[in-house]
This record gives structure tokens, sequence and C-alpha cells, in this order.
């Protein structure tokens, strides 16, 4: 089976996160995985801040340098490495698939809209949208987005009532997904994610294993 990462953040680009992409992608492989999806807080969440005056391409450039980063470490060593970011909108927490440097390039006015245009904006151009750790709350506020998300993250490595969001996709009838949700590779929370039986040569691989329910999930301690 093939073993991939979905959910991860590197210090380059997440404010919260401590890891930087390099040692991410090492630390991936040596514990046997074949990928890994980097998917840094997006634009009004908890990105790195963004010095004032920057254009819209250097503002993507600050996005996607954690995942740059991971992509040249991974070419190098022979891991490979996948695009995806995290929208925020209060417990609100979207990964997003399936789009690129280019097309955030031509969408200039991200930043400004709020979650149900970025998910219209989303699937008009073919991307997909994972409703993470559903059940974290902030201030006691959760915030589910079933009609919008094209699967939901069940099991999350940080651990947020990952029973209840198994019940929630079910009810919904949303696809299951898995991720660590790591921050930083010396934490003690659990490592999740997926296994596949063929290889992944894209991001659409993965959009089609998960559409198709065709992926394992797995669960695990880091030691
Ligand atoms: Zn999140
Ligand atoms: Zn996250």
């Amino acid at each position: 089976m093939f073993r991939y990462e979905t959910h991860c953040h590197t210090s380059e680009t997440s404010k919260c996160a401590v890891t930087p992409a390099k040692e991410f992608v090492r630390f991936f492989k040596s514990k046997g995985y074949d990928g890994v999806f980097i998917t840094d807080h997006f634009f009004r969440a908890n990105i790195v801040d963004i010095p004032e005056g920057y254009s819209w391409e250097q503002k993507v450039d600050v996005l996607l340098k954690g995942y740059e980063n991971a992509k040249a470490e991974g070419d190098r060593i022979g891991l490979d490495v996948f695009l995806g970011w995290e929208f925020g909108y209060e417990s609100l927490h979207l990964l997003t698939y399936g789009l690129d440097r280019e097309w955030l390039l031509c969408n200039p006015d991200l930043i400004k809209l709020d979650y149900k245009q970025y998910c219209d904006r989303v699937h008009k151009s073919g991307g997909f949208i994972v409703n993470a750790h559903p059940f974290r709350a902030i201030k006691g506020v959760v915030r589910l987005l079933p009609y919008d998300s094209d699967a939901a993250e069940v099991i999350n490595g940080a651990n947020a009532d990952n029973e209840r969001s198994r019940i929630y996709a079910e009810m919904m009838g949303l696809p299951f997904t898995a991720g660590s949700d790591i921050h930083n590779i010396a934490t003690k929370a659990n490592l999740a994610g997926v296994l596949s039986e063929t290889k992944f040569n894209s991001v659409y691989d993965y959009i089609d294993a998960v559409k198709k329910r065709r992926l394992q999930l797995f669960e695990c301690k880091n030691d």
C-alpha cells in the first residue's frame, strides 16, 4: 500500500507551525511514506505575517513557500509532494486540493471572499474541499459545512473529536479522509493519513480515490 500524509503545516507559511518543510519531507521519508500534501493556512487564517505593500503575486509566494521548499527536497530525496492549503473562517477549516499557483494568481480577489463564495469559486474551477476536523470548536462553536464540502476529515491526528466527525460524515453521506494536521515533528500527537493501493501521480488521483471511497485510513503514534 502507498502511504500519504494529507494535512501538514510548515513553519515557512503557517504561523503556528514549528517544523520547516525540508525537515517534514525527511521525516515522512524516514517513516516510509510515499507522499505528503502540504496544506498551509490560507490568507486571513493563520498564515505568517505578510509585509504591507506586497503585490498579489508576492502574497501567493508567501502562501506557497512551504510547499515549494518541500517539493524541492522531495524531488531531491524521492518523496512525492503535492499542493493544498487550508482555508479558515473561525472554526470552519476547509482543506482545498486540486488547484495551483496559476489559479491563485488568476484569482486576486480570493482574499476578500466569504466561505460560501470561496467554495463556489473552488468548485467552479474543479477544486476539492475537505471539511477539516469538523468538531474542533473555537469558543464552544463548531461550524459544519456539509453541503459545500466534498469529503470530511474523520480522523485528525491532532484529535478533534474524531468520533463525532465520523458520525457527521456518515450522516451527511460525505466520503472520509484522514490527516495528521501536523505542525511539529517533535509533537506527541498521533499521525494519521491514508493508504492507497495505487500510487498518486497527481493530486487528482487522491481526489478521485477519496470520491470513490477507495482509501484506507490510518492513525498511529508518532514515535
Ligand atoms: Zn485546521
Ligand atoms: Zn490544519
